[in-house]
């Protein structure tokens, strides 16, 4: 069964968050949907929800630490007042952005790996490197798998271009492919494609070879539209 995630990122309040899971609960309950659905809120809409076990609420991002003076960040003592027991790591704008180093993220995937959480590992290329070719996009993804154990059993990984987050732009199909079935050789857990995935485009991406599911950012924030890619996901 193909997987279905929900990067929030920056965005949804408390309150718009418990709704939005709320209503995405009822649905998977009334249409009998047992597909995997992740969402990711921000750390302040963490909390403890009643859903389905296939609903899974995950942490954007924690240090690796149970607690301590770590200004602006949360541990897996905070975590686990929730019962959080899933993170994303190496996302894109983690790296980009908020400068995350290859060794910090190596630190943290080992941390939540020892403590046996679910973990969605992210990788992809910056522009410049996919426009040198594919063999420089493999071996930059590659470099991210640099002190990642790829054996974890509890490890998804998302290939996400960094060009086609949030950008409306997205690989060729043909690209995806090439990518996933080299990924694919390398891992036997799920691998999800993420990047301007949308209602218009998730059936077209699903239908990729070695494509086990999508990790979506501004085209899930809207829950109607959030369900309507869960009823495309669950028909595949
Ligand atoms: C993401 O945040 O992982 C993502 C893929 O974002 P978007 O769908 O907005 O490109």
């Amino acid at each position: 069964m193909k997987i279905i995630a929900s990067n929030f990122k920056t965005n949804h309040t408390r309150k718009t968050t418990k709704e939005f899971i709320t209503n995405t609960n009822s649905f998977l309950l009334d249409n009998d949907i047992k597909n995997d659905v992740y969402i990711f809120p921000t750390a302040t809409a963490l909390d403890n929800f009643n859903s389905v076990n296939n609903l899974i609420v995950g942490t954007q991002n924690a240090y690796y630490v149970k607690n301590g003076s770590f200004t602006g960040e949360i541990g897996t003592e905070q975590l686990d007042e929730f019962k959080i027991k899933t993170i994303l790591i190496g996302h894109s704008e983690r790296r980009h952005i908020l400068g995350e180093s290859q060794k910090e993220i190596t630190y943290k995937y080992n941390y939540y790996k020892a403590l046996g959480y679910k973990i969605i590992y992210c990788v992809g290329e910056p522009l410049e490197v996919k426009e040198t070719g594919m063999t420089e996009t493999l071996g930059y993804i590659w470099n991210q798998f640099d002190g990642i154990d790829l054996e974890y059993d509890n490890l998804i990984i998302a290939y996400e271009p960094v060009w086609a987050i949030g950008t409306g732009k997205i690989p060729t199909s043909e690209d995806i492919e090439i990518v996933h079935k080299k990924i694919k050789k390398k891992i036997k857990q799920p691998l999800l494609y993420g990047g301007s995935v949308k209602t218009s485009n998730i059936s077209e991406i699903l239908d990729i070879p070695n494509v086990d599911g999508t990790l979506i950012g501004s085209g899930s924030w809207n829950v109607e539209d959030f369900k309507e890619m869960i009823k495309i996901t669950n028909s595949k």
